[in-house]
């Protein structure tokens, strides 16, 4: 520092505290040093670009805008060197040698203790410039701003108690930035480490990125396009570049919003096929976050909810800034914005799909179906949007084929009030449930819900278009809509054997009625009023829940053969033993359609002594 030009200046007093934040606290990673080397040349392109079409009096008027990499492995240094706007000894003195807002040490210090909600805080002051420091001890700064009149100036800096600047001779526009590199960063100095993290994180810079004569990125940010700009293939191959997916993907969206809260650009798709990580959120990957084309994070969870992750693609937005950590940015105000406008527009663009593209919204179903129905818990805000949006079998339609509320309402029966569903763990198991009987005589249509998130989701919905929801296996329902039978009700003998059941049953059942929904089967369980849908209970026990086992209603047939025998045999004698071993069997035949039977062996030696009877 012997050079008379040469001009020392002091750093203020937070600096030095602020630089060993952010090495040490704010940035876990050393390699996104360069991603804000590159996203502040990036900035300074743009701002010598717009300048370009203002002024024709611009240094280098007709310059290439790009940003070169040089590295030398031998002499472990790096430069990184732009074309755009430059800096003045005012922007290198300000912006450079200064924190951007006083009190923003303190902030940060903050933010890192608390780990908490920075609201729109962060994007006020500007750091990442230093993340340098991870790297390297000293920094040199050869910059010459735009202005035809500018002069050549060289900033040196060890980020410690001072730096200095001098003028220089630089002919050209622009800003280089070079450093040797501390030996636990050599990597650095390595042709296919650096360009790795340029693909990594830049790839869609817009400004080309030479590292030596090479370009490095090649993909051009498409979502900055105008969509009837882009063509399909381009943004198929755009596709399969950042999800490492071999096939083009089923649908995409492309985003481009200006709001007062929030403004971001997004390109989003649905692949074709479900990842078989999909459903392991922590292996997934999302939304890849970017401000201005630099991206920020490669896997974004927090701009989705889980039941909607399994869009991938980009959102970019210059509402939050590169240079605070993964966490500020996770809690941000900005993100939650982003959040609940991106969850209206996919759940938008999913409507659009069913409504336009029938058979491509049941191809999504069928892969992201799983994943999606579990909104219905989560998101109560978008419930109703929510519940048009899903899809079942039914009873009345082909097995396979799924349909809509909306579908099934549009072919209700005109009396029919409610909305009826049966759970159940397979089609066929729904198909010949005893409680379908009574629906399938009079072609009443039955939903089917066969998989667990249905099973558990479906009965919360209280309603759709203002009909209520009804499990079939529920002791309440109104079974009048159908051709009206008379089920002789008031027959004296079938009341008396009812009071067989109940007596002999006992404490097994809540109660025994004579059964208006039975057509083929003698007996079938119904839950009481109100009571848990028994699929829901038995999943919830499986589950490891503690829930106590519910009592159900029997329901009897009077009109079976079997209860016409029962009722013969009784009126001839009140206590023939064979009749409490029948209702037992009976009883327990139900259960065992539904999966829980008691005892199998208890179940067998009945049947057994019955056989032996009945043989006789
Ligand atoms: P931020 O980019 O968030 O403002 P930085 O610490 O990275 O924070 O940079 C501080 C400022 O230094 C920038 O806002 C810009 O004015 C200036 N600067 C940094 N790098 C360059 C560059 N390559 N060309 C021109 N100006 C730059």
């Amino acid at each position: 520092m012997t050079e008379e030009n040469i001009k020392t200046y002091e750093y203020k007093a937070e600096m030095k505290q602020l630089l060993h934040l952010i090495v040490h606290s704010l940035y876990t990673h050393p390699e996104v040093f360069l991603r804000e080397l590159i996203s502040n040349s990036s900035d300074a392109l743009n701002k010598v670009r717009y300048q370009q079409l203002t002024d024709d009096t611009l240094l280098d008027k007709d310059k290439e805008l790009d940003i070169k990499i040089t590295l030398d492995e031998k002499a472990k240094t790096f430069s990184i060197e732009d074309s755009g706007i430059g800096m003045s000894l005012d922007d290198l003195t300000e912006a450079i040698g200064t924190v951007a807002r006083s009190g923003t040490l303190e902030f940060l210090q903050k933010i890192k203790e608390e780990n908490k909600n920075s609201g729109d805080l962060i994007g006020q002051f500007g750091v990442g410039f230093y993340s340098v420091f991870m790297v390297t001890d000293e920094v040199t700064i050869e910059t010459r701003h735009a202005n035809k009149d500018s002069k050549g100036l060289r900033w040196v800096s060890s980020g410690e108690g001072n730096y200095t600047i001098e003028e220089i001779d630089k002919k050209t526009r622009g800003t280089k930035i070079t450093f040797t590199l501390k030996e636990n960063a050599v990597e650095f100095a390595e042709k296919f480490r650096v360009q790795e993290i340029i693909k990594k994180y830049s790839s869609f810079a817009d400004f080309p990125i030479l590292l030596g004569e090479e370009k490095v990125n090649t993909v051009e940010a498409l979502w900055r396009k105008r969509e009837k700009d882009v063509k399909d293939e381009e943004r198929n191959e755009f596709y399969k570049f950042i999800t490492k997916d071999f096939e083009d993907p089923m649908a995409h969206l492309h985003l481009s919003l200006e709001g007062t809260d929030v403004s971001f650009k997004a390109l989003l798709f649905i692949p074709s096929k479900a990842p078989y990580d999909l459903m392991q959120n922590r292996l997934h990957k999302t939304v890849q976050l970017y401000s201005n084309k630099i991206m920020i994070m490669e896997d974004c969870k927090e701009l989705l909810p889980e039941y909607l992750q399994f869009v991938r693609g980009v959102v970019d937005t210059s509402d939050i800034p590169l240079n605070v950590s993964r966490e500020t940015v996770q809690a941000s105000a900005v993100m939650a914005k982003m959040k609940d406008v991106l969850v209206k527009k996919v759940l938008q663009w999913l409507k659009e799909m069913s409504e336009q593209e029938t058979d491509k919204y049941i191809t999504f179903y069928k892969q992201f179906g799983p994943m999606f129905k579990t909104g219905l818990n989560s998101d109560f805000m978008n419930r109703d949007k929510l519940t048009e949006l899903i899809r079942f079998e039914t009873s009345t339609q082909e097995a396979g084929k799924l349909f809509s509320f909306k579908d099934y309402v549009s072919r209700m029966k005109e009396n029919q009030k409610d909305i009826y569903y049966l759970s159940g763990d397979s089609r066929e198991f729904a198909e010949r449930n005893p409680n379908l009987e009574y629906f399938k005589k009079n072609d009443i249509e039955v939903i089917f819900l066969l998989e667990a998130v249905e099973i558990f989701v479906v009965p919360t919905i209280p309603a759709y278009d203002e009909k209520p929801l009804k499990a079939i296996d529920k002791g309440d329902i109104d079974l009048d809509i159908g051709n009206k039978e008379d089920k002789k009700e008031d027959d004296n003998l079938s009341k008396s054997l009812i009071d067989l059941f109940k007596t002999t049953l006992k404490e097994k059942v809540e109660d025994v009625k004579i059964s208006k929904r039975l057509v083929d089967s003698a007996v079938t369980l119904v839950v009481k009023d109100g009571g848990m849908d028994h699929q829901m209970e038995k999943m919830m026990k499986m589950m490891g829940q503690n829930i106590p086992e519910a009592k159900r209603i029997l329901e009897v047939n009077v009109d079976h053969p079997v209860v016409k025998n029962l009722s013969r045999r009784y009126l001839a004698n009140a206590t023939d033993g064979l009749l409490e071993k029948c209702i037992v069997q009976l009883y327990e035949s139900a259960r065992l359609i539904d999966g829980d039977l008691p005892s199998r062996i208890d179940y067998v030696k009945r049947m057994i002594d019955i056989m032996e009877e009945a043989t006789k």
